[in-house]
Order: structure tokens, then C-alpha cells, then sequence
């Protein structure tokens, strides 16, 4: 497999196997800790309006505590009930804008009603008989179990809503004066979304009946963050009762809770795109080099041309590769030339070539010359050969030069005689110590077992085969006949051979 397709895989597995992990890591580690962190974020916006609710409830206490206080006002007033200087006393000891209506009511339990509209110009309808009543039957026996002078509370009216309340009773020493005052504030719609937004939150009452169907729509339990980021509470009052319900709007979730969101979806393809570059960066500037390199080296293979060497001009590590590997080259080069210059084998026909020729000729002249030997030379050349390779083929050609070899090595065994090729399809024999008939005699040999091979040559001038003439000569060697004379003569009688109409032996 490629290196840029196996990088290419595995860091393709490497980015899904990490994306995995995170997603696994992500859903499983870290967001059911955010989960639990913002839970109880939600339970603490519902703790504080809780406690701010309950603070009000004090704070309205404490008003009732102020009137109480002024009890000694009061009791100067005219022993009949005369509504005006309470009313403005209360205005005067003041924060009643708050209030929807006030009740005043004597040991009776008889009772008057002050609305809000008479502290502040404030659109409050006033409650029914039935509410006032409702209200006094359970304040009036909390105020008398309890030995404190004031007391608060919240409380849901089956008349008049939720309701905050905060309670005194005074002692007057004018049994006229009222004994009970009871400051009420509506916890309805309009009151509780001001509430809240003072707070921060953003809440609004619902119905007992709408806080149940949307708890069973969204599945959760009171107090757990619906899909859709709302929050369920219910308020008690302090009989315990269910004062209202509430609908909370949370800030929107702050951690990715998404399998596949834009954020997860972003990084991924920023590292496949990261990625990207560093392959087309590695493509251009190591694999197609290093690509580029392979196909030379294949090349020079292909061509025994260890000539060549390589080319990359970065001074990088492939460069190093590329100088060693040139190196090597030039080791090749060296050792092929030596090795060939060793060789004295012809590669196609395995018998002798022009080197070892040459060599054995001024071995035999050495001879011939100090035992006064005869030196003789058949040289051969096959006949119209250009024409047999034109239309036998090349390959077909080389074959014929094999078996002519074979002849060659076949007839002359002595240790002494030397057989070799000396060109493309010319072969010269040297013999030491033969008479001249007898060295005729061979190379008539030769060229009739060569013709009995009957190798077709339909392009042959003179027959229907392949064929061979040879130029004989034969000398001693002294100071007028060297071996370079006896193959020159040879060399003629071939050329007479050739002359004489081929396929023959001439001396
Ligand atoms: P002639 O009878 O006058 O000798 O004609 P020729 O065609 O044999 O002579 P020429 O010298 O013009 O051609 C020699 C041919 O030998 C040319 C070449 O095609 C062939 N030859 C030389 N070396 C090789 C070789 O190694 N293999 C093969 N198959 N053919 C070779
Ligand atoms: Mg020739
Ligand atoms: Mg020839």
C-alpha cells in the first residue's frame, strides 16, 4: 500500500477514534457534572425566590410592628372610629404602596377594610366579604396561639388568591379603637412577574392544573429543567396548602448537551481540513520526490547506466537518502567497469571474446615464436547474417551465433586452441603446431557441419540455410611473420572466400 494512502488511513482512523472518544468522554464525563452544576443553579433561583418571597412576608411584619408602635397616636384619636386620621397616619408612617388592602377589625371580630387606593392612587379591586372572612378565620387563630404581637404568613384564599399577609393585635385602653390589623398583599399575576424581575428571574404563576399537564408533557418532576429551559416549582403557604405554582424561564443551557452540534461538527472538519494540508504538504514534498527518485533508479536498472545519478536539491533528510544513494551509484559504476574489464568470457555465446583474443594471440606469438611453431588462423563469418536477422529477428540471430560457438568448441578441444568471438558474427580460431591441410581440414569441418544444421535462410543468396565461410592462414612466427600477419592473411582468404561465392574455406 501506498505511504500516502496508509498515513492517509490511519490518521482517517486516528480522527474518527479521538472524535469518539470525545463525544463518549464528553457525554458521559463531563456533561452530567455540568448537568448536576446546573441543576442546582435552577434550585438555588428557587431557593432565592423563596427567600425573597419570605423576606416580604417579614418586611410586612414589620410594618404592622411600626402602626403598633404608634399605638399612642392612635389612642388619642376621637373614640370613634373615624377612618380619616388613620388613614393618614398610616399614610404618614408610609411604605403601604406595596399594599392591596388593609383590615382593621375589633375583639368582635367585626370589620372594616382600608383598600390601597386610599394610600396611593392604586388600581386594586377590594376583596369580597367571603375573602375578608376567609382570611380573618385563619389569621385571627394563628394571632391568638401565638404569644408574639405580630405575626406573617402566607396563605391562599379560596376567594381572593395567594396572599401575603402580616398581623398585630394592640391593646387599647378604648375598647372603640380596632384591635386587629391585618396589611394583605395579593400575590397575583402582576405582582409576582415585578417580583421576580427585581430578582433576576424571570417566573410567572400558573394554574394547579397547567403546572400539571406541562409537568406531564415535558416528563420532568417538579424543579428539573425542561428541554425547552423552563423550571416547575409550587410554593406552600403556612397551613401547608399549595399557595401557587410557578413557571420559570432559565437562561438557555450553557454546555453542549447536542450529539452532533455545529461546534462539534466545526472542529471536525477544521482537523480533517488541518489535515488535508499537512497530505498535500507531504504529497508534493516527499511522496512525488521521493516517487520521482524510484522511477530513475528504475532507469538506471533497466539500463546498466550507473552513470546517472540522482537529483533532489534539498539539504533535508530525503537528501541525505539521495546523496548515499548516489554514493552508491558511483560504487556501481566504478565496480561495473572494473568487473567488465576483468571479463574474458563473450556473454552471448560463452566462449572467448575479443580480449581474451587479443591476450592469447601475443600468448601463442610468445610460443610459436621460441619453440619455432607453426601459428595458424581460421577466421570465420557467416554468410548474409544481416539479411537472417532482418527477417528472422534479432533473437532468432543470437540463437544462430550459439550454435555456430557450439561448433566452434565442439571441433577444437585441445587446452591450447583458443576459440573466440571477435565481432557481431565473426569468430577467429587460433591453432599452435598444426599443418596447414590439417587446419583446412577443420575449418572445412566446421563449415559442413554448420551446413548440415540446415538452419532456413530464405533470404540467402547462395542457399536455403544459413551458412558460413572462413579465411585460413597459417605461419612462423619470427621477426618478418608476426601473429598480427597471419591474421591479416586470413582475414584476405576470408575476404576470397566470400568472393568465390561464400559457404567455403579459402587459404
Ligand atoms: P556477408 O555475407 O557479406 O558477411 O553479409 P553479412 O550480412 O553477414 O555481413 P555484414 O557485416 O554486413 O552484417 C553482419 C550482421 O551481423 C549485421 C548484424 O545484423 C549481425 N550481427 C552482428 N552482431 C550480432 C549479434 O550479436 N546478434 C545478432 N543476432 N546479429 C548480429
Ligand atoms: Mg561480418
Ligand atoms: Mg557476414
Amino acid at each position: 500500500m501506498p505511504i500516502l494512502k496508509r498515513a492517509l488511513l490511519t490518521i482517517t482512523a486516528n480522527v474518527i477514534v479521538i472524535f469518539v472518544l470525545a463525544l463518549l468522554a464528553r457525554n458521559y464525563i463531563l456533561n452530567p457534572d455540568l448537568l448536576a452544576i446546573e441543576h442546582a443553579a435552577d434550585q438555588r433561583d428557587i431557593q432565592r425566590f423563596e427567600q425573597a418571597l419570605d423576606r416580604y412576608r417579614l418586611n410586612l411584619e414589620g410594618r404592622i410592628k411600626r402602626i403598633y408602635a404608634a399605638a399612642g397616636v392612635l389612642e388619642s384619636l376621637d373614640s370613634h372610629i373615624n377612618w380619616q386620621p388613620i388613614v393618614q397616619h398610616l399614610a404618614k408612617i408610609g411604605g403601604y404602596e406595596e399594599l392591596d388592602y388593609f383590615i382593621l377589625a375589633d375583639e368582635t371580630g367585626a370589620n372594616a377594610l382600608l383598600q390601597a387606593g386610599e394610600f396611593v392612587d392604586r388600581d386594586s379591586s377590594p376583596p369580597s366579604q367571603l375573602a375578608l372572612s376567609d382570611i380573618l378565620t385563619h389569621v385571627l387563630p394563628k394571632l391568638e396561639s401565638n404569644k408574639r404581637s405580630t405575626i406573617s404568613g402566607l396563605f391562599k384564599s379560596q376567594y381572593d388568591g395567594p396572599i401575603a399577609y402580616a398581623a398585630g393585635r394592640a391593646h387599647w385602653s378604648s375598647d372603640k379603637l380596632p384591635a386587629v390589623y391585618i396589611a394583605v398583599r395579593r400575590l397575583n399575576q402582576t405582582m409576582i412577574p415585578d417580583f421576580t424581575e427585581r430578582l433576576g428571574l424571570s417566573a410567572e404563576v400558573i394554574s394547579a392544573q397547567t403546572l400539571k399537564e406541562e409537568l406531564q408533557n415535558h416528563k420532568v418532576i417538579l424543579g428539573e429543567r425542561t428541554k425547552h429551559d423552563t423550571l416547575y416549582t409550587r410554593v406552600n403557604g403556612d397551613d401547608g396548602q399549595a399557595l401557587m405554582s410557578l413557571r420559570f424561564k432559565t437562561a438557555p443551557r450553557a454546555f453542549d448537551d447536542k450529539a452532533f452540534s455545529p461546534t462539534l461538527l466545526v472542529a471536525m472538519f477544521a482537523v480533517a481540513a488541518s489535515w488535508s494540508i499537512v497530505f498535500i504538504y507531504l504529497y508534493y514534498n516527499m511522496i512525488t520526490p521521493v516517487r520521482r527518485i524510484s522511477h530513475t533508479m528504475q532507469i538506471i536498472r533497466q539500463t546498466n547506466n550507473y552513470n546517472k545519478h540522482l537529483v533532489y536539491k534539498n539539504n533535508d533528510d530525503l537528501g541525505m537518502l539521495v546523496n548515499e544513494c548516489n554514493e552508491l551509484l558511483k560504487h556501481v559504476s566504478q565496480h561495473t567497469e572494473k568487473l567488465s574489464s576483468y571479463s574474458y568470457e563473450d556473454a552471448l555465446t560463452g566462449i572467448g571474446n575479443r580480449r581474451y583474443f587479443q591476450e592469447q594471440l601475443e600468448f601463442h606469438q610468445r610460443v610459436a615464436k621460441r619453440k619455432n611453431m607453426t601459428l595458424s588462423a581460421i577466421v570465420f563469418d557467416l554468410d548474409y547474417f544481416k539479411q537472417y536477422n532482418d527477417t528472422y529477428g534479432h533473437d532468432a540471430g543470437d540463437k544462430v551465433l550459439q550454435g555456430f560457438a557450439k561448433i566452434l568448441d565442439n571441433t577444437f578441444t585441445r587446452d591450447i586452441d583458443v576459440v573466440a568471438r571477435t565481432g557481431g558474427e565473426e569468430f577467429i580460431v587460433l591453432l599452435l603446431d598444426n599443418e596447414q591441410a590439417q587446419v583446412i581440414e577443420f575449418a572445412n569441418r566446421v563449415v559442413a557441419s554448420f551446413f548440415n544444421q540446415n538452419i532456413p535462410h530464405s533470404n540467402s543468396a547462395i542457399a536455403d540455410r544459413v551458412t558460413v565461410s572462413a579465411g585460413v592462414a597459417s605461419a612462423e612466427v619470427n621477426e618478418q611473420n608476426t601473429a598480427e600477419t597471419v591474421i591479416i592473411q586470413a582475414d584476405n582468404a576470408l575476404y576470397r572466400a566470400k568472393h568465390q561465392g561464400r559457404n567455403q574455406v579459402s587459404q
